[in-house]
């Protein structure tokens, strides 16, 4: 689905990302960790062009995204990519609701009904029905996390990106998230999930483990199980 081809990123001369290549493909469950301003997000925003690479390409379903012009390329990331932020990233003076259709109005491909009507069932299935009318700063952490996932999904998108998801919420909203995140997966959604958690990174079959720009070392899962022991001691060999 996508191919990340040598990809290398500067800011003011300083390289952050350092020609990291690798692949997803459907259905994939790819979990990034490392330490911090290690890269992370720097990958993640590359890989869906939110940010210019500064060499390298990333191919999505065989098109080159660096040379896609501006225009295809937002309609491309507003209907086949969606994004989940470590704080939501909600706008403040819209209800939840709005926040959630949103990119669904911007996109203008369905009627704004069709739109609604997937709004409400995204938020029934991550059990935040009823908050519709809600204000951002009126419902919990994990509500609004919910919520950003909601929108993410609103048209559709063939991938799923998120940066620290769990990252301002507390162990049981974790678990929410991530018991979302599995079942979406199972249902054949394709994740890519930033993450510090080996409790989160645990769910994803492929963990990429990035250092000082590049990917020093990657683990795939064979069973589809929990892998959270496994992790913690693949990780204690990688930083020790
Ligand atoms: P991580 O998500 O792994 O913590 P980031 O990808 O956010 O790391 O950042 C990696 C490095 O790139 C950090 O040193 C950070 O300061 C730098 N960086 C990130 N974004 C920018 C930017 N817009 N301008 C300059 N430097 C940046
Ligand atoms: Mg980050």
């Amino acid at each position: 689905m996508i191919k990340v081809e040598q990809i290398s990123k500067s800011f003011n001369n300083l390289e952050i990302l350092n020609n990291v290549s690798f692949e997803i493909k459907r259905g994939d469950f790819v979990g990034v960790m490392g330490p911090s301003g290690s890269g992370k997000s720097t990958l993640l925003y590359s890989i869906s062009q939110m940010d210019s690479v500064s060499g390298g390409r990333i191919l999505f379903e065989g098109r080159n995204l660096s040379e896609m012009p501006e225009v295809e390329l937002s309609e491309f990331r507003l209907t086949k990519m969606g994004f989940v932020f470590q704080n939501a990233q909600m706008l403040k003076n819209l209800s939840i609701f709005n926040n959630i259709i949103l990119p669904g109005l911007i996109a203008k491909k369905e009627t704004v009904h069709i739109i609604r009507e997937r709004a409400s069932k995204l938020m029934k299935r991550m059990e935040i029905e009823g908050l519709e009318e809600r204000d951002v700063r009126e419902v919990s952490g994990g509500q609004l996390q919910r919520a950003s996932i909601c929108r993410a999904m609103i048209n559709n998108p063939e991938i799923l990106f998120l940066d620290e998801p769990t990252g301002a919420l507390n162990s049981a909203a974790t678990d929410q998230v991530l018991a979302i995140l599995e079942d979406l997966n199972h249902e054949g959604m394709t994740i890519m999930t930033v993450t510090h958690e080996p409790r989160v990174a645990a769910k994803a079959k492929k963990v990429l483990y990035i250092q000082d720009g590049q990917i020093a070392a990657c683990k795939e899962f064979l069973t589809v199980t929990d892998h959270e022991r496994e992790l913690d001691k693949w990780l204690m060999e990688l930083t020790h």
